[in-house]
């Protein structure tokens, strides 16, 4: 399998439930290796433009209320296949939805709110090196 990066974000859900820790763990056990993490406050404006592909859906506002709402960690992963294997690791979107021993079923519930799941992951190759670039320098990735 393909050596890939993929990016995750310890959202702010998942911050102020003091599970940084448990979460990366995750991904160490896994195989996956952090190659990159900081910690990030994110703003209208960055956190708008982060999720644009998602402008004209209904729970836009929410989003990207929810994370301002405190700090957030994105995080760059390296490993065989790193993007599906984050995805299988997170865990379905609604975390009422999500398997147990998924990062979401694990750390995001109770849910009220969708915003709230825990983790972001890139969802292909195109959306990593997107998401990658937007938050760390090539001198941070090297
Ligand atoms: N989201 C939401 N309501 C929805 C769908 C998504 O609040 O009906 C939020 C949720 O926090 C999700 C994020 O928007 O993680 C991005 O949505 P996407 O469909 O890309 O889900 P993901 O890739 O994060 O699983
Ligand atoms: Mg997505």
């Amino acid at each position: 399998m393909t050596t890939e990066r993929t990016l995750s974000i310890i959202k702010p859900d998942a911050v102020k439930k003091n599970v940084l820790g448990q979460i990366l763990k995750r991904f160490e056990d896994a195989g996956l290796r952090v190659v990159a993490l900081k910690k990030v406050y994110l703003n209208e404006q960055t956190a708008g433009e982060f999720y644009a592909e998602h402008k004209e859906r209904p729970f836009f506002g929410e989003l990207v209320g929810f994370m301002t709402s405190g700090p957030c960690y994105p995080l760059v992963l390296e490993g065989a296949g790193a993007i599906l294997k984050n995805r299988e690791l997170m865990g379905a979107t609604n975390p009422t939805k999500a398997e147990p021993g998924t990062i979401r079923h694990d750390f995001a519930l109770p849910c009220t709110d969708l915003s709230a799941n825990a983790v972001h992951g890139s969802d292909s190759p195109e959306s990593a090196k997107r998401e990658i670039g937007f938050f760390f320098s090539a001198a941070e990735l090297a």
